[in-house]
């Protein structure tokens, strides 16, 4: 006797590959509780906080994310949620989902300040800082990037001198996420002893950062450079564990793992836009939805949406086995932020002039997203990294 098949699960447009069985019961939850925050807090402002070029209450909003556990969520102790790596991804996208910025200010607070701390820092510097920033009382920032050195870091000119048992900090730092909010800066600087990285309360004398205004992405964010004269820090300022350019690089991982799956929320909101614009406008007597061409897109785009999340489940599935390769966060980076971006340029076509508009979140995370295609590492940086993962060549200089 063969049994009746059970009925198949209904096509859902919002998961059409049926994604969400992939998630434990506390994933959904952590998704939820992030997604509700996102729309309570972010959606209902975000479109001015971009066209004013601020994120007002900056503040406030770190100190909320503090208590619902996005700060340093996957790490451990401290006072942080001590989250798996996956369900600190499914909290990256729903913050992206809202805006790129509000996600830099997670991933910055989380994966950066916090993490290099964490995984650097002496018993004392962590309890110093971590569960303040875990709370978002303190807010940190991470200074690796120069004026004249981005992509190749190791070229930096920010130095650290010894006098007696203090060190002496002197340099620029440029496009630092939180700089001018931050109450504690990371600063990575060269040494006799190579690069080190520096732990820097942000009141000490010396220590200025400016805000970089006129940016046509990441409006809702607050980037900075910092100016070191002189700093003069204790001894014990320094991240022990941290010697050589490996350490800050470790730090990126960690950022550009977050961005594999946040980049897919900034697409998802297009995406979604899309499809609801698809569905409502009328031209030519019926939905433009109804027009192959616009289906074709909208088809393409829910393609590579959803194979974007996948690969990111896959790569935090590897990140909680402790399997995770960098080029592999490489790999993801690479793919979804590109992918993000050419989906959210489509959902502007699909929405005609309207995709223009602020009214629309479409333009906003595609311009945002040339940020995160910029940032953690460019586009190019990463087609390197798997070239030479891929011939054992080294293409870089
Ligand atoms: C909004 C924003 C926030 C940021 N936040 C932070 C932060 O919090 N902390 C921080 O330290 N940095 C931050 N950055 C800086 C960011 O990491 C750098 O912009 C990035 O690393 C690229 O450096 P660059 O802009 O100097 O570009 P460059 O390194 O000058 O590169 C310019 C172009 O040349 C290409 N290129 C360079 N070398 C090669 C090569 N060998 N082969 C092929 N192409 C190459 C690059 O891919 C790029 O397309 C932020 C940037 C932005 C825009």
């Amino acid at each position: 006797m063969t049994a009746t098949p059970s009925p198949l699960p209904p096509f859902d447009p919002s998961d059409p590959l049926g994604l969400d069985d992939l998630l434990t019961d506390e994933d959904r939850a952590v998704r939820a509780t992030v997604r509700r925050w996102a729309a309570d807090r972010v959606l209902p402002d975000v479109a001015d906080w971009y066209e004013r070029g601020e994120l007002p209450g900056i503040r406030e909003l770190a100190r909320e994310l503090g208590a619902i556990g996005a700060l340093g969520m996957s790490l451990t102790g401290y006072g942080c949620a001590g989250a798996s790596h996956v369900q600190y991804g499914l909290a990256c996208l729903e913050l992206e989902a809202a805006d790129s910025g509000i996600r830099s200010l997670v991933s910055v607070q989380g994966s950066l300040a916090m993490y290099a701390i964490w995984r650097f820092g002496s018993e004392e510097q962590k309890r110093q800082w971590l569960p303040r920033m875990a709370a978002g009382e303190v807010i940190g920032c991470f200074g690796l990037t120069e004026p004249d050195h981005g992509s190749d870091p190791a070229g930096m000119r920010t130095h650290a001198r010894r006098d007696g048992s203090d060190w002496v900090l002197t340099g620029r730092k440029m496009w630092i996420t939180n700089g001018s909010v931050a109450g504690v800066a990371v600063v990575w600087a060269r040494t006799d002893d190579g690069i080190r990285g520096f732990v820097v309360p942000t009141d000490l004398p010396g220590f200025a950062a400016p805000e970089i205004k006129h940016k046509w992405s990441l409006r809702a964010s607050v980037t900075s450079e910092l100016v070191l004269d002189e700093v003069r820090l204790p001894a014990d300022a320094v991240l022990p564990d941290a010697r050589g350019l490996g350490a800050p690089l470790r730090c990126l991982g960690e950022a550009r793992y977050g961005i594999v799956w946040g980049a897919m929320g900034a697409a998802r909101t297009c995406f979604e836009a899309a499809l609801d614009y698809a569905r409502t406008r009328e031209q030519f007597g019926r939905p433009i939805g109804g027009f192959q061409l616009t289906q074709a897109k909208l088809a393409d785009m829910a393609l590579e949406l959803n194979k974007g999340v996948l690969l990111a489940h896959h790569l935090g599935r590897r990140r909680d086995a402790g399997t995770l390769r960098p080029e592999q966060i490489s790999f993801g980076k690479l793919n979804n932020v590109r992918e993000a971006i050419d989906i959210c340029r489509t959902a502007r076509t699909v929405l005609g002039a309207n995709g223009i508009s602020l009214e629309y979140p479409v333009m906003r995370h595609a311009t945002n997203l040339e940020s995160v295609l910029t940032y953690e590492g460019t586009a190019e940086m990463h087609q390197l990294v798997l070239g030479k993962a891929l011939t054992g060549l080294d293409a870089f200089r």
